[in-house]
């Protein structure tokens, strides 16, 4: 009874067991036998089992118990609760299956696919200037799902679109990126390249970025596959200068990211980021996985400026030595030269054809972040107070205040939300003290620690000083 409820779920979810000792899955393994506690075991281990017991190799018969016993002590004894539940994963469908659903009669489905405008529009809702990285990116996005719909690869085989955004430290590269893939409705996995190394070192090795993208896809390996990876501090793996011993978490691992970003077949973990013998295997191909790296890239400016400067050429020298250091979009005129020369490796650059840079925020911008956004910092706010209904206003020139302390930080969009959660906290916790309070108004000398946030009540309309923590 229960292995037909279990055989029913399985069909009706479309995961497959994974046998609980080998840790292969029920298409590599054949039938398999479903215990309670959602554990499975193959015919072959199965089989083992008994083959254990009638070659004399339990515990006490021959003094030691062998490894083979401990091995399937889960299976002989009632202590089921302590086993961990087993793993599944989702079902690969057949090829031919596939490519029905997704490419309908032999041409390619591009309907479903949103235009680069489109897509260019629906980050607007969220991202605050940046009008040229939309713009890559929208296009950039557009072509890789349209080369992922190809089913004609023989003739002219379009290229991988993956990118590489530079940018300063709170521009919105990671939000991007976010923003991108649950427009798309993609699995996404976002890693640290400052985390990975070489294979056999300590850290992570490259593949463990295809398992958090397994991960994000709920173990889906199809969906997986048309994932999106966005690999950020990218500018961390430069190779070291001036270094004797082997650059495991440097160049290696430019090298080592090679082959994932032009497309492989790699065996990855299931449900970890390291592969051992407990852990079941799967096959993801990155071919249509679309990787986004992103940097910082401190000191790319000066290496710019430098090769600017340089072919500017001879003359008034003096006047040309500065011409660039005011210019705040000096990374979008990086090259891939000027890349090499950070010490990025050429093979690595040429797998990220789609190169663009994003502006650091200015104090309008910052301001409009706080703002404008669907999802704006302002707008939480005002709908949290709403729910103690108290109207939260912000004057003006307090806006601009919270923006040019943000930027005093040197962090971007990322100082904001800091800042604002401490100017609020005193607010958040008087305001629910007292039901007359009816509108809280945001003032510039509250922000510059001079003055009190202005409070309406509710009932006279009269206008109170409060908030005794800024006397
Ligand atoms: P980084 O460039 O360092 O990856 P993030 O994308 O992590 O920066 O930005 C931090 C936060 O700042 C985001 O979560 C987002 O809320 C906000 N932010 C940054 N840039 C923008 C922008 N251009 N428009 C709207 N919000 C932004």
């Amino acid at each position: 009874m229960e292995d037909e409820k279990n055989k029913t779920t399985e069909q009706e979810d479309g995961y497959e067991s994974i046998c609980y000792i080998c840790r292969r899955p029920e298409s590599k393994a054949g039938k398999m036998m479903h215990l309670p506690s959602n554990i499975s075991i193959c015919a072959d281990c199965m089989q083992k089992t008994f083959d254990t017991f009638n070659n004399g190799t339990m515990p006490n018969m021959n003094g030691i118990p062998s490894m083979d016993f401990m091995n399937f002590s889960p299976l002989m004894f009632g202590g089921m609760s302590d086993v961990p539940q087993s793993q599944k994963l989702k079902k690969k469908q057949p090829k031919e299956k596939k490519q029905q659903e997704e490419v309908p009669e032999g041409v390619f489905d591009i309907r479903s696919l949103k235009a680069p405008h489109i897509i260019k529009a629906e980050l607007d809702e969220y991202v605050i200037g940046q009008e040229h990285a939309k713009k890559v990116m929208s296009v950039a996005v557009y072509n890789h799902y349209k080369r992922v719909y190809d089913t004609d690869r023989d003739s002219i085989e379009l290229e991988k679109s993956n990118m590489l955004m530079l940018g300063p430290t709170g521009s919105g590269k990671t939000y991007m990126v976010k923003t991108l893939a649950k427009l798309l409705n993609v699995p996404l996995a976002i890693t640290d390249a400052t985390s990975l190394t070489e294979a056999g070192y300590i850290g992570d090795d490259v593949e463990s970025v295809l398992s958090k993208l397994l991960a994000a896809a709920d173990n889906d390996v199809e969906r997986a596959e048309k994932g999106i990876v966005f690999i950020d501090e990218i500018d961390k793996i430069a190779k070291k200068r001036n270094t004797n011993s082997r650059d495991v978490s440097g160049e290696s691992v430019q090298q080592g990211l090679l082959k994932l970003l032009e497309g492989a077949e790699v065996e990855v973990p299931v449900g970890a980021t390291s592969k051992n013998a407990m852990v079941p295997m799967t096959t993801i191909d990155t071919t249509n996985i679309l990787f986004i790296c992103g940097g910082a890239f401190p000191d790319l400016e000066n290496i710019v400026k430098r090769r600017l400067n340089k072919r500017s050429g001879i003359g008034f020298a003096g006047e040309l030595k500065d011409k660039y250091d005011a210019d705040k979009a000096l990374l979008n005129k990086a090259t891939l030269e000027d890349l090499r020369e950070y010490g990025m490796i050429p093979e690595f650059l040429g797998r990220l054809p789609v190169l663009f840079a994003l502006e650091p925020l200015s104090r309008e911008m910052l301001v409009q972040v706080l703002k404008e956004p669907k999802n704006a910092i302002l707008k939480q706010y005002k709908k949290l107070l709403l729910m103690d209904e108290v109207e939260l206003s912000f004057d003006e020139d307090a806006l601009d205040a919270i923006a040019e302390k943000a930027l005093e930080k040197d962090t971007g969009a990322r100082a904001l939300r800091a800042i604002m959660e401490e100017l609020m906290l005193d607010i958040m916790y008087e305001i629910p003290k007292d039901d007359a309070i009816g509108r809280v108004t945001i003032t510039k000398d509250y922000i510059s620690g001079k003055g009190v946030p202005r409070i309406d009540m509710r009932t006279s309309g009269s206008q109170v000083p409060l908030l005794a923590h800024t006397e």
